[in-house]
């Protein structure tokens, strides 16, 4: 497989017609929008995440390809897709609406770690997806981080840095499931969410690159994903 086109998360903006274009072979959608309108975290009346079992698989590293690689184009797809879905409901994600960076109970004592040296401990939500872009685009734009030519080789800690920028990626998750669900419902973009996140769920397992207090923000739902 080629080095991946290394595409910034500020690229994308909410007037692509994202939803209504095939996206990558790895995101596709899980079967018509069933208009649901009970936040899944709320309980058993929840959305329920559709199984996809060829999800499983599609995680998994092909054969003969390098991990690294593996990881560096499902981190890219990643930081596009969740950013799509962040512009969807971003208008309603305001300092006023969204004062706080919602994602979780972890993230009083996580949310700082990201950005210490130039955020304060407190940040909007839009404020912190906004950092956390230009952040991902510096870390992606690095070629000693992200590498671009065929022959360049990835950092020997390369897995760490696509651990960081998961990590903080899923809390943009977490953000909109526990924020802007009900938006996102009406935009009926649920099942791309819900597909988005099944599969995000899936890979960071796979390779164990987001620890489990993390994905304890949405205990639920990942629970139900990794549900045997
Ligand atoms: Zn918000």
């Amino acid at each position: 497989m080629s080095r991946m086109q290394i595409s910034v998360c500020t690229t994308l903006s909410r007037d692509m017609s994202f939803f209504g274009l095939p996206s990558s072979p790895n995101q596709q959608t899980t079967g018509p929008a069933n208009k649901r309108n009970v936040n899944p975290l709320s309980g058993s009346q929840g959305p329920e995440l559709e199984k996809v079992t060829s999800l499983s698989d599609v995680v998994k590293l092909p054969l003969g390809e390098d991990v690294n690689e593996w990881l560096a184009i499902n981190t890219v797809d990643f930081c596009s897709h969740i950013t799509a879905l962040y512009n969807t409901v971003g208008e309603f994600c305001t300092p006023i609406t969204c004062p706080n960076m919602d994602a979780g109970s972890t993230d009083e004592d996580t949310l700082a770690d990201a950005f210490t040296t130039f955020l304060p401990r407190t940040v909007s939500a839009p404020e912190y997806v906004e950092h956390l872009t230009d952040w991902i685009d510096t870390q992606m734009g690095d070629e000693t981080i992200f590498p671009r030519k065929p022959e360049a080789p990835f950092p020997p800690d390369f897995k760490d840095f696509v651990k960081r920028i998961l990590k903080r990626l899923y809390r943009v998750f977490a953000h909109i499931y526990r924020s802007h669900y009900q938006k996102i419902v009406c935009l009926e973009m649920e099942p791309h969410l819900n597909t988005c996140f099944e599969h995000f769920v899936l890979f960071v397992t796979e390779f164990q690159l987001v620890d489990k207090i993390e994905l304890d923000a949405l205990k639920e739902l990942v629970e139900k994903i990794l549900a045997p």
